[in-house]
């Protein structure tokens, strides 16, 4: 049934919610039934959002999540307004900076690790601990990158940092599968959001035209829509025997290699 809701009475924490992948799943799980805790840095832009979807449906909380306390109290701040935490989507992000390991910042470099990979696993535990303690069989789901799989574009420490999200994502899955609670990543190619875009330092047009001429399938351009919609697999029971998977939406690509 095409206008199934598939997430109805659910309650969802998103983390990088006010832009890019983070707000159109945001909006998507919200179109599916869901009520929605936008959780990010960019508090004007998450206001924003949260006025465009509807208080009613949605609320924003400012929360860096390389601070365990803020990671913490945004979960029970989700528990308290809504009563109940079923999907925790761990997506914020950076890319860090460009340059290579010559002369790698170690700065940035620890930033890194600490939105991406640190920031996830945080993301996972408090989830987790809330599950846990109410016995809810909820869903958690990573953006890790084709990163996570292959080194292509980005910096080092993305890479490491996506590949570390999916090892974060196979041992909480591995811990948590005694108590029913699923958790999976989603695994994206390129689209030109804000992150790639300030980073690459250029407009969109460009950007998305290099992403689209480095693609394997063509016809097509990925776009925070195609990510939203596996996430929104990922967080539904039609996902309901799914876990420990990094759902690839890339089109192939970490899967071919081109030879012609
Ligand atoms: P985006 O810039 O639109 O969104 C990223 C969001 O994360 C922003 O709203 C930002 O404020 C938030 N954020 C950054 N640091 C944060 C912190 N410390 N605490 C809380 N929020 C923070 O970019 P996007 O492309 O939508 O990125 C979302 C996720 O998708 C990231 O994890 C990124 O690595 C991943 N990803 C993106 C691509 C791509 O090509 N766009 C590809 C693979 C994976």
């Amino acid at each position: 049934m095409a206008n199934k809701l598939r997430l109805e009475g659910k309650v969802a924490v998103i983390t990088g919610a006010a832009s890019g992948i983070g707000e159109t799943t945001a909006r998507l799980f919200v179109e599916h039934g869901a009520r929605v805790v936008i959780a990010d840095i960019q508090d004007e832009l998450g206001h924003q959002v949260v006025a465009s979807i509807g208080t009613d449906k949605a609320s924003y909380r400012h929360c860096d999540v390389t601070d365990e306390k803020q990671v913490e109290d945004t979960v029970v701040y989700a528990v308290e307004k809504y009563g109940t935490l079923d999907i925790m989507f761990s997506n914020a992000g950076t890319l860090g900076t460009l340059g290579t390991i010559l002369d790698m910042d170690m700065t940035v470099f620890d930033r890194t690790m600490a939105i991406n990979a640190r920031g996830s696993a945080l993301a996972v535990k408090h989830a987790a601990r809330v599950m846990v303690t109410k016995k809810i069989q909820g869903s958690i789901i990573c953006t890790a990158s084709l990163e996570a799989i292959l080194a292509g574009a980005a910096p080092l420490a993305y890479v490491a940092s996506k590949h570390a999200i999916l090892g974060v994502v196979k041992a909480a899955a591995r811990e948590l599968g005694q108590h029913g609670i699923r958790v999976n990543c989603v695994s994206p190619y390129g689209i030109a959001t804000p992150m790639v875009c300030k980073t690459f330092g250029g407009d969109a047009a460009p950007i998305e035209a290099s992403i689209s001429g480095n693609a394997n399938l063509k016809g097509i351009t990925l776009s925070t829509k195609h990510i939203a919609e596996a996430a929104l697999f990922l967080a539904s029971d039609e996902s309901a025997y799914v876990s420990a998977h990094n759902l690839a939406v890339d089109g192939g690509l970490s899967s071919i290699m081109k030879l012609d």
